[in-house]
């Protein structure tokens, strides 16, 4: 792409974009929320789909002339129940906010008790920040990260569980570099009858190729991001078991969205695709190794990293005391 067409319309937004792709080829830049998707995956999501207007879901369309997005949108579901294995997916979240916003509407009602670890802690926003529609909707409080030890502390989480007897427990982090155990969050959930939401916005990618155990089949909802580590595409994801699929359904449309963003779930589509193909296992599984290496090396230079280092693909630093590096520099702050 060589935004040609763009150019000839609008030199200013060509500059712009132009500007945007080398400034993604020549930086370095971190950010263990961003990835970056194939050709396929900006082709799909450049395609005519946009302009499609597709409110339903396949086979039950509000507007004529969706033969091509059902059948895209059929292939994103098929592809995406393979790499997660669940019972009822819903590729139509505009992103994984939207995500939540599709389970909270499927289950609760405005001033429900949502329980969800601090966005200080690691948490997101969606999790029921006072600034966020979850915070100004529902009654949220939140467990917390062990000071000590920089992780999850179950038994707390149960406790505080017991003691504000929350409608929903709001599991997966933004800021959170080990592995989670949903089933010690489940079994917190079970023991005060409140639903379990396992948000894996970060790990979509990780859990579908195994290197993350999977919430899928123990929490009642799983949601995600599609752009993060599964690369395909910005979006987002709901997974549930058969019993919520309506449910879910109605609430994200006609619930909380009006047509879905067709060229995006097309993006999905392929990038699922690409993630069933057995080079993604090993993307995956190098992208945890070099996180671990980064992390072991970072601390090498006097960095101290949350929780002692990292499972995942992203790494958590704290602070560095300046101390000479073999080439003598001092390392700078991250
Ligand atoms: C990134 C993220 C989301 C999704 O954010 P959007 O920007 O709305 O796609 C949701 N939950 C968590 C835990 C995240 O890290």
């Amino acid at each position: 792409m060589s935004y040609d067409r763009v150019r000839a319309v609008d030199d200013e937004v060509a500059e712009a974009l132009t500007g945007e792709r080398e400034r993604q080829n020549d930086t370095l830049a971190m950010i263990a929320s961003e990835n970056h998707v194939s050709e396929a995956v900006l082709e799909a999501q450049g395609s005519e789909l946009t302009n499609k207007y597709a409110e339903g879901y396949p086979g039950e369309r509000y507007y004529g002339g969706c033969e091509y997005a059902d059948e895209v949108e059929t292939l994103a579901i098929e592809r995406a129940t393979e790499l997660w294995g669940a019972e009822h997916v819903n590729v139509q979240p505009h992103s994984g906010s939207s995500a939540n916003m599709g389970v909270y509407f499927s289950v609760l009602e405005p001033g429900d008790k949502i329980l969800s670890l601090d966005l200080t802690h690691g948490g997101h926003l969606s999790h029921g920040h006072d600034v966020n529609f979850a915070g100004k909707l529902y009654d949220v409080t939140h467990y917390e990260i062990d000071p000590e030890t920089g992780r999850l502390d179950y038994e707390a989480l149960a406790r505080k569980a017991e003691k504000t007897q929350p409608d929903i427990i709001v599991s997966g982090f933004s800021a959170y570099p080990r592995q989670v155990d949903w089933e010690a969050i489940q079994e917190a959930a079970d023991a005060v009858g409140a639903y379990h939401m396992a948000d894996i916005a970060h790990i979509t990618g990780l859990v579908a190729a195994g290197e993350h155990p999977s919430p899928v089949g123990i929490a009642d909802f799983v949601t995600g991001s599609t752009h993060k580590t599964i690369r395909a595409g910005r979006g987002g994801i709901i997974m549930c078991d058969e019993e919520y699929a309506d449910a879910v359904d109605t609430a994200v449309f006609p619930g909380a969205q009006g047509g879905p963003l067709m060229h995006n779930i097309a993006g999905k589509a392929v990038g699922f695709g690409e993630a069933l193909e057995p080079e993604f296992k090993e993307y995956a599984a190098q992208v945890v190794t070099n996180a671990d290496v980064l992390g072991e090396t970072l601390q090498e230079h006097g960095f101290s990293l949350v929780s002692g280092g990292t499972d995942t693909h992203l790494v958590l630093a704290t602070s560095a005391t300046p101390t000479r590096t073999s080439r003598g520099a001092t390392p700078r702050r991250p």
